[in-house]
Protein backbone atom coordinates (compact mmCIF):
# COMPACT_ATOMS: atom_id res chain seq x y z
CA UNK A 1 0.00 0.00 0.00
CA UNK A 2 0.99 3.66 -0.57
CA UNK A 3 0.75 5.47 2.26
CA UNK A 4 1.10 9.11 2.20
CA UNK A 5 2.35 10.58 5.74
CA UNK A 6 1.46 14.07 6.47
CA UNK A 7 3.51 16.49 9.23
CA UNK A 8 1.13 19.62 9.46
CA UNK A 9 2.40 22.68 11.10
CA UNK A 10 0.99 26.29 11.13
CA UNK A 11 3.22 27.60 8.41
CA UNK A 12 4.47 24.71 6.78
CA UNK A 13 3.71 20.81 5.99
CA UNK A 14 6.14 18.25 5.30
CA UNK A 15 5.11 14.97 3.47
CA UNK A 16 6.26 11.88 1.84
CA UNK A 17 5.05 9.09 -0.27
CA UNK A 18 6.01 5.79 1.38
CA UNK A 19 5.44 2.31 -0.41
CA UNK A 20 4.58 0.44 2.67
CA UNK A 21 5.44 -2.97 0.83
CA UNK A 22 9.11 -1.98 -0.04
CA UNK A 23 9.64 0.47 3.13
CA UNK A 24 10.94 2.81 0.31
CA UNK A 25 9.75 6.64 0.46
CA UNK A 26 8.56 7.20 -3.35
CA UNK A 27 8.81 11.01 -2.84
CA UNK A 28 9.66 13.51 -0.11
CA UNK A 29 8.92 17.31 0.56
CA UNK A 30 7.69 20.34 2.19
CA UNK A 31 5.48 23.51 1.52
CA UNK A 32 7.08 26.74 3.15
CA UNK A 33 5.65 29.81 4.21
CA UNK A 34 2.02 28.87 4.15
CA UNK A 35 -0.15 31.80 4.85
CA UNK A 36 2.23 34.11 4.15
CA UNK A 37 3.66 33.51 -0.15
CA UNK A 38 4.37 30.34 -0.44
CA UNK A 39 7.18 27.56 -1.98
CA UNK A 40 6.37 23.68 -2.69
CA UNK A 41 9.68 21.68 -2.77
CA UNK A 42 9.26 18.25 -3.99
CA UNK A 43 12.25 15.46 -4.57
CA UNK A 44 10.63 12.49 -6.18
CA UNK A 45 13.04 9.15 -5.43
CA UNK A 46 16.59 9.49 -7.20
CA UNK A 47 15.52 12.42 -8.84
CA UNK A 48 16.61 16.37 -8.60
CA UNK A 49 14.67 18.58 -5.79
CA UNK A 50 12.27 20.82 -7.43
CA UNK A 51 11.60 23.94 -5.29
CA UNK A 52 8.51 26.19 -6.55
CA UNK A 53 6.54 29.61 -5.48
CA UNK A 54 3.02 28.75 -5.50
CA UNK A 55 0.78 30.91 -3.71
CA UNK A 56 -0.74 29.12 -0.83
CA UNK A 57 -2.83 31.24 0.94
CA UNK A 58 -4.09 27.99 3.43
CA UNK A 59 -3.29 24.51 3.66
CA UNK A 60 -5.44 23.60 1.33
CA UNK A 61 -3.94 24.74 -1.79
CA UNK A 62 -0.26 23.51 0.18
CA UNK A 63 -1.58 20.33 0.06
CA UNK A 64 -3.38 20.66 -3.65
CA UNK A 65 0.08 21.27 -4.57
CA UNK A 66 1.51 17.94 -3.17
CA UNK A 67 -1.45 16.01 -4.80
CA UNK A 68 -0.38 17.61 -8.06
CA UNK A 69 3.04 17.42 -7.48
CA UNK A 70 2.96 13.94 -6.72
CA UNK A 71 0.71 12.46 -9.58
CA UNK A 72 1.88 15.26 -12.47
CA UNK A 73 3.09 13.61 -15.88
CA UNK A 74 6.02 14.96 -15.82
CA UNK A 75 7.67 13.40 -12.89
CA UNK A 76 4.73 12.50 -9.99
CA UNK A 77 5.58 8.92 -8.49
CA UNK A 78 2.11 7.92 -9.09
CA UNK A 79 -0.45 7.91 -11.87
CA UNK A 80 -3.04 8.75 -10.19
CA UNK A 81 -4.60 9.36 -5.98
CA UNK A 82 -6.69 5.91 -6.62
CA UNK A 83 -2.83 4.96 -5.56
CA UNK A 84 -3.19 6.17 -2.09
CA UNK A 85 -4.15 3.33 0.47
CA UNK A 86 -4.49 5.68 3.26
CA UNK A 87 -2.66 8.87 5.03
CA UNK A 88 -1.01 9.02 8.30
CA UNK A 89 -1.03 11.95 10.66
CA UNK A 90 2.08 13.21 13.13
CA UNK A 91 -0.41 15.04 15.88
CA UNK A 92 1.88 16.12 19.04
CA UNK A 93 -0.48 16.22 21.54
CA UNK A 94 -2.73 12.76 22.61
CA UNK A 95 -3.41 14.05 26.12
CA UNK A 96 -4.37 11.36 28.66
CA UNK A 97 -6.89 9.97 25.65
CA UNK A 98 -4.79 8.54 23.53
CA UNK A 99 -2.10 5.37 24.27
CA UNK A 100 -1.73 4.51 20.54
CA UNK A 101 -2.11 5.54 17.07
CA UNK A 102 -5.75 5.59 16.15
CA UNK A 103 -7.88 5.86 12.56
CA UNK A 104 -9.74 8.96 12.66
CA UNK A 105 -13.28 9.19 12.94
CA UNK A 106 -15.23 12.21 13.89
CA UNK A 107 -14.98 11.80 17.79
CA UNK A 108 -11.34 11.28 17.44
CA UNK A 109 -11.17 15.08 15.87
CA UNK A 110 -13.19 16.28 18.66
CA UNK A 111 -10.92 14.28 21.49
CA UNK A 112 -7.81 15.77 19.97
CA UNK A 113 -8.97 19.27 19.85
CA UNK A 114 -9.97 18.64 23.80
CA UNK A 115 -6.45 18.43 23.70
CA UNK A 116 -5.38 21.21 21.93
CA UNK A 117 -4.99 23.34 25.23
CA UNK A 118 -1.55 21.56 25.89
CA UNK A 119 -0.20 22.25 22.67
CA UNK A 120 -2.00 25.27 20.94
CA UNK A 121 0.84 26.14 18.70
CA UNK A 122 0.59 22.29 17.05
CA UNK A 123 -2.29 20.33 17.62
CA UNK A 124 -4.80 22.98 15.68
CA UNK A 125 -2.03 22.82 12.72
CA UNK A 126 -2.27 19.54 13.02
CA UNK A 127 -5.79 19.30 12.79
CA UNK A 128 -6.38 21.40 9.67
CA UNK A 129 -3.99 18.94 7.87
CA UNK A 130 -6.22 15.97 8.68
CA UNK A 131 -9.81 18.33 7.31
CA UNK A 132 -8.24 19.05 4.71
CA UNK A 133 -7.20 15.46 3.40
CA UNK A 134 -10.31 14.35 4.41
CA UNK A 135 -12.33 17.54 2.34
CA UNK A 136 -9.51 17.02 -1.08
CA UNK A 137 -9.38 12.99 -0.66
CA UNK A 138 -13.11 11.99 0.55
CA UNK A 139 -13.49 8.21 1.52
CA UNK A 140 -9.40 7.77 2.34
CA UNK A 141 -8.70 6.61 5.99
CA UNK A 142 -6.77 9.13 7.68
CA UNK A 143 -4.61 7.68 11.05
CA UNK A 144 -3.55 9.81 13.75
CA UNK A 145 0.05 8.89 15.35
CA UNK A 146 0.61 10.82 18.32
CA UNK A 147 4.04 12.12 19.66
CA UNK A 148 2.66 11.62 23.30
CA UNK A 149 1.71 8.08 22.98
CA UNK A 150 4.35 6.14 23.75
CA UNK A 151 5.20 7.81 26.48
CA UNK A 152 1.71 6.52 28.33
CA UNK A 153 3.03 4.10 30.32
CA UNK A 154 4.83 6.19 32.66
CA UNK A 155 4.21 4.97 35.97
CA UNK A 156 2.57 8.00 37.73
CA UNK A 157 5.70 8.35 40.10
CA UNK A 158 7.45 9.36 36.41
CA UNK A 159 4.76 11.64 35.04
CA UNK A 160 3.50 13.93 38.35
CA UNK A 161 5.71 16.86 39.25
CA UNK A 162 5.98 17.97 42.77
CA UNK A 163 2.93 20.54 42.48
CA UNK A 164 -0.69 21.09 43.95
CA UNK A 165 -2.74 17.38 43.02
CA UNK A 166 -5.44 19.79 42.21
CA UNK A 167 -3.55 21.51 38.99
CA UNK A 168 -3.50 17.60 37.66
CA UNK A 169 -7.31 17.12 38.27
CA UNK A 170 -8.25 20.53 37.02
CA UNK A 171 -5.53 21.17 34.00
CA UNK A 172 -3.66 17.85 33.31
CA UNK A 173 -0.59 19.41 34.44
CA UNK A 174 1.77 16.50 34.73
CA UNK A 175 4.73 14.83 32.44
CA UNK A 176 3.96 14.02 28.40
CA UNK A 177 7.17 13.47 27.14
CA UNK A 178 7.86 13.67 22.90
CA UNK A 179 8.98 12.09 20.11
CA UNK A 180 7.37 9.30 21.36
CA UNK A 181 7.33 8.02 16.92
CA UNK A 182 10.83 8.05 17.50
CA UNK A 183 11.58 6.25 20.63
CA UNK A 184 9.49 3.57 20.17
CA UNK A 185 10.78 2.93 16.75
CA UNK A 186 14.51 3.35 17.70
CA UNK A 187 14.00 0.98 21.60
CA UNK A 188 12.68 -1.86 18.89
CA UNK A 189 15.69 -1.29 16.65
CA UNK A 190 18.09 -1.56 19.43
CA UNK A 191 16.81 -4.34 21.23
CA UNK A 192 16.64 -6.35 17.36
CA UNK A 193 20.39 -5.86 17.11
CA UNK A 194 21.39 -5.52 20.69
CA UNK A 195 19.71 -9.88 20.14
CA UNK A 196 17.49 -9.04 23.12
CA UNK A 197 13.86 -9.82 23.71
CA UNK A 198 12.45 -6.44 23.37
CA UNK A 199 9.67 -7.27 26.16
CA UNK A 200 12.72 -8.56 28.60
CA UNK A 201 15.29 -5.55 28.52
CA UNK A 202 16.22 -2.15 29.35
CA UNK A 203 17.06 0.58 26.84
CA UNK A 204 17.93 3.78 27.11
CA UNK A 205 16.97 5.64 23.87
CA UNK A 206 18.68 9.35 23.39
CA UNK A 207 17.25 11.34 20.82
CA UNK A 208 19.38 14.15 20.15
CA UNK A 209 18.48 16.61 17.12
CA UNK A 210 17.34 20.62 17.76
CA UNK A 211 14.94 19.26 20.13
CA UNK A 212 16.40 16.64 21.75
CA UNK A 213 14.86 13.86 24.43
CA UNK A 214 15.81 10.74 26.58
CA UNK A 215 13.43 8.37 27.30
CA UNK A 216 13.89 4.80 29.51
CA UNK A 217 12.10 1.92 28.60
CA UNK A 218 11.39 -1.28 29.88
CA UNK A 219 10.48 -4.33 28.79
CA UNK A 220 9.12 -2.79 26.08
CA UNK A 221 7.07 0.26 28.07
CA UNK A 222 8.66 3.79 28.48
CA UNK A 223 9.07 4.16 32.05
CA UNK A 224 10.19 7.82 31.43
CA UNK A 225 11.48 10.83 29.86
CA UNK A 226 12.99 13.80 29.79
CA UNK A 227 10.33 16.35 28.20
CA UNK A 228 7.69 17.18 30.29
CA UNK A 229 3.96 18.64 29.70
CA UNK A 230 5.71 20.84 26.77
CA UNK A 231 9.22 20.12 24.59
CA UNK A 232 10.80 22.61 26.91
CA UNK A 233 11.98 20.41 29.88
CA UNK A 234 14.86 18.00 30.44
CA UNK A 235 18.12 18.31 28.20
CA UNK A 236 19.87 21.35 27.30
CA UNK A 237 18.97 22.08 23.14
CA UNK A 238 19.24 23.86 19.98
CA UNK A 239 17.86 26.45 21.63
CA UNK A 240 15.60 25.49 24.70
CA UNK A 241 16.89 25.37 27.85
CA UNK A 242 16.11 22.41 29.00
CA UNK A 243 15.99 22.34 33.24
CA UNK A 244 16.32 25.27 35.04
CA UNK A 245 15.75 26.52 38.41
CA UNK A 246 12.32 27.81 37.68
CA UNK A 247 12.84 31.01 40.05
CA UNK A 248 15.38 32.08 36.93
CA UNK A 249 12.02 33.23 35.51
CA UNK A 250 11.11 35.81 37.88
CA UNK A 251 14.91 37.09 38.74
CA UNK A 252 15.58 37.49 34.65
CA UNK A 253 11.96 38.73 34.34
CA UNK A 254 13.07 41.66 36.98
CA UNK A 255 16.54 42.21 35.62
CA UNK A 256 15.14 42.51 31.86
CA UNK A 257 11.71 44.00 32.03
CA UNK A 258 9.85 40.79 30.30
CA UNK A 259 6.80 39.44 30.90
CA UNK A 260 5.76 35.91 31.01
CA UNK A 261 5.71 35.68 27.84
CA UNK A 262 9.12 37.17 26.85
CA UNK A 263 10.64 34.92 29.41
CA UNK A 264 9.23 31.91 27.59
CA UNK A 265 10.79 33.43 24.46
CA UNK A 266 13.58 33.25 25.57
CA UNK A 267 13.50 30.14 27.33
CA UNK A 268 12.60 28.38 24.14
CA UNK A 269 14.40 30.25 21.44
CA UNK A 270 17.14 32.31 22.92
CA UNK A 271 18.59 29.42 24.72
CA UNK A 272 20.23 26.49 24.97
CA UNK A 273 23.57 25.80 23.09
CA UNK A 274 22.83 29.20 20.63
CA UNK A 275 22.59 30.98 24.28
CA UNK A 276 25.09 29.55 25.49
CA UNK A 277 27.26 29.65 22.30
CA UNK A 278 26.58 33.19 21.19
CA UNK A 279 27.31 31.57 18.43
CA UNK A 280 24.47 28.83 16.64
CA UNK A 281 22.62 25.93 17.66
CA UNK A 282 23.95 23.89 14.72
CA UNK A 283 26.24 21.61 16.51
CA UNK A 284 28.21 21.43 13.11
CA UNK A 285 29.00 25.13 13.62
CA UNK A 286 29.86 24.38 17.52
CA UNK A 287 32.62 21.84 16.83
CA UNK A 288 34.03 24.09 14.19
CA UNK A 289 33.68 27.34 16.95
CA UNK A 290 35.69 24.74 18.87
CA UNK A 291 38.22 23.39 16.92
CA UNK A 292 39.37 27.16 16.03
CA UNK A 293 39.07 28.26 19.90
CA UNK A 294 35.74 29.33 20.58
CA UNK A 295 35.28 28.88 24.65
CA UNK A 296 31.77 29.54 25.14
CA UNK A 297 30.96 26.94 21.83
CA UNK A 298 33.38 24.32 23.85
CA UNK A 299 31.44 25.24 26.79
CA UNK A 300 28.16 24.69 25.27
CA UNK A 301 29.36 21.03 24.35
CA UNK A 302 30.12 20.00 27.33
CA UNK A 303 27.30 21.46 29.20
CA UNK A 304 24.81 19.74 26.39
CA UNK A 305 26.99 16.39 27.16
CA UNK A 306 27.14 16.54 30.53
CA UNK A 307 23.00 16.91 30.68
CA UNK A 308 23.13 14.20 28.65
CA UNK A 309 24.96 11.72 30.83
CA UNK A 310 23.12 12.95 34.17
CA UNK A 311 19.97 11.81 32.46
CA UNK A 312 21.23 8.50 31.39
CA UNK A 313 22.89 8.10 34.89
CA UNK A 314 19.55 8.75 36.15
CA UNK A 315 17.39 6.48 34.12
CA UNK A 316 20.16 3.71 34.93
CA UNK A 317 18.49 4.29 38.25
CA UNK A 318 15.04 4.38 37.05
CA UNK A 319 15.73 1.26 35.14
CA UNK A 320 17.94 -0.61 37.99
CA UNK A 321 20.00 -1.38 35.44
CA UNK A 322 20.81 -0.50 31.34
CA UNK A 323 21.38 -3.58 28.59
CA UNK A 324 21.72 -1.28 25.64
CA UNK A 325 22.15 2.75 24.92
CA UNK A 326 21.28 3.88 21.36
CA UNK A 327 21.84 7.95 20.30
CA UNK A 328 19.78 8.60 17.76
CA UNK A 329 18.65 11.81 15.81
CA UNK A 330 20.65 14.99 13.86
CA UNK A 331 23.20 14.96 16.65
CA UNK A 332 23.05 11.59 18.01
CA UNK A 333 23.66 10.03 14.40
CA UNK A 334 26.29 12.51 13.59
CA UNK A 335 28.54 13.79 15.99
CA UNK A 336 30.98 11.46 17.00
CA UNK A 337 32.64 13.96 19.52
CA UNK A 338 29.23 14.27 21.26
CA UNK A 339 28.91 10.42 21.97
CA UNK A 340 32.39 9.76 23.11
CA UNK A 341 32.01 12.93 25.46
CA UNK A 342 28.67 11.50 26.58
CA UNK A 343 29.76 8.02 26.79
CA UNK A 344 32.94 9.02 28.87
CA UNK A 345 31.11 9.56 31.69
CA UNK A 346 29.86 6.28 32.04
CA UNK A 347 32.60 4.23 32.41
CA UNK A 348 31.71 3.22 35.77
CA UNK A 349 28.77 0.83 33.51
CA UNK A 350 31.25 -0.87 32.15
CA UNK A 351 30.86 0.35 28.99
CA UNK A 352 33.70 0.48 26.28
CA UNK A 353 34.14 2.31 23.61
CA UNK A 354 35.15 1.32 19.89
CA UNK A 355 36.54 4.57 18.54
CA UNK A 356 36.84 3.37 15.31
CA UNK A 357 33.01 2.44 14.53
CA UNK A 358 32.05 5.66 16.68
CA UNK A 359 33.98 7.87 14.46
CA UNK A 360 32.83 5.94 11.25
CA UNK A 361 29.93 7.29 9.29
CA UNK A 362 27.10 5.36 7.78
CA UNK A 363 24.76 2.23 8.38
CA UNK A 364 22.84 1.89 11.74
CA UNK A 365 25.91 0.16 14.52
CA UNK A 366 27.20 -1.48 17.40
CA UNK A 367 29.76 1.95 18.73
CA UNK A 368 31.05 -0.60 21.60
CA UNK A 369 33.65 -2.80 21.91
CA UNK A 370 31.87 -6.03 21.90
CA UNK A 371 33.18 -7.01 25.49
CA UNK A 372 31.23 -3.87 26.92
CA UNK A 373 29.02 -4.74 29.47
CA UNK A 374 26.21 -2.65 28.01
CA UNK A 375 25.76 -2.31 24.29
CA UNK A 376 25.51 0.82 22.51
CA UNK A 377 24.26 1.46 19.03
CA UNK A 378 24.12 4.28 16.95
CA UNK A 379 20.25 4.13 15.20
CA UNK A 380 19.07 6.24 12.49
CA UNK A 381 15.26 6.94 13.42
CA UNK A 382 12.90 7.42 10.94
CA UNK A 383 9.72 8.43 11.72
CA UNK A 384 7.75 9.38 8.88
CA UNK A 385 8.26 5.04 8.41
CA UNK A 386 7.20 4.24 11.23
CA UNK A 387 4.35 6.65 10.79
CA UNK A 388 3.64 4.06 7.66
CA UNK A 389 3.76 1.16 9.48
CA UNK A 390 1.43 2.30 12.22
CA UNK A 391 -1.43 3.65 9.43
CA UNK A 392 -1.18 0.37 7.67
CA UNK A 393 -1.30 -1.78 10.84
CA UNK A 394 -4.77 0.05 11.30
CA UNK A 395 -6.33 0.15 8.21
P1 LIG B 1 15.02 18.36 14.52
O1 LIG B 1 14.30 17.24 13.82
O2 LIG B 1 14.77 18.44 15.99
O3 LIG B 1 14.92 19.68 13.83
P2 LIG B 1 17.42 16.91 13.73
O4 LIG B 1 17.23 15.59 14.35
O5 LIG B 1 17.26 17.02 12.25
O6 LIG B 1 16.56 18.02 14.46
O7 LIG B 1 18.88 17.44 14.13
C1 LIG B 1 19.36 18.66 13.64
C2 LIG B 1 20.67 18.98 14.33
O8 LIG B 1 21.59 17.89 14.14
C3 LIG B 1 21.38 20.17 13.76
O9 LIG B 1 20.92 21.37 14.34
C4 LIG B 1 22.81 19.90 14.13
O10 LIG B 1 23.04 20.42 15.44
C5 LIG B 1 22.92 18.40 14.21
N1 LIG B 1 23.73 17.83 13.11
C6 LIG B 1 23.31 17.47 11.89
N2 LIG B 1 24.35 16.99 11.16
C7 LIG B 1 25.45 17.06 11.93
C8 LIG B 1 26.83 16.72 11.78
N3 LIG B 1 27.30 16.22 10.64
N4 LIG B 1 27.65 16.94 12.83
C9 LIG B 1 27.20 17.46 13.99
N5 LIG B 1 25.92 17.78 14.19
C10 LIG B 1 25.04 17.59 13.20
Amino acid sequence: MKVLVINCGSSSLKYQLIDSDTEEALATGLCERIGIDGRLVYQPAGAEKEKTDLAMPTHNEAIQFVLDALTNDKNGVIKSLDEVGAIGHRIVHGGEKFTKSVVITDDVIKAIEECNDLAPLHNPANLIGVRTCQKLMPGKPNVAVFDTAFHQTMPAKAYMYGLPYEYYEKYAVRRYGFHGTSHDFVSHVAAEMAGVDYKNSKIIVAHLGNGASISAVKNGECQDTSMGLTPLEGLVMGTRSGDIDPSIMEFIAGKEGLDIAGVMNVLNKKSGVQGLSQLSSDFRDLEEGANAGNEKAALAMDVFAYRVAKYIGSYVAALNGVDVIAFTAGIGENAPAIREKVLSYLGYLGITLNADENNRRGEDRLISTTDSKVKVFVISTNEELAICRQTVALV
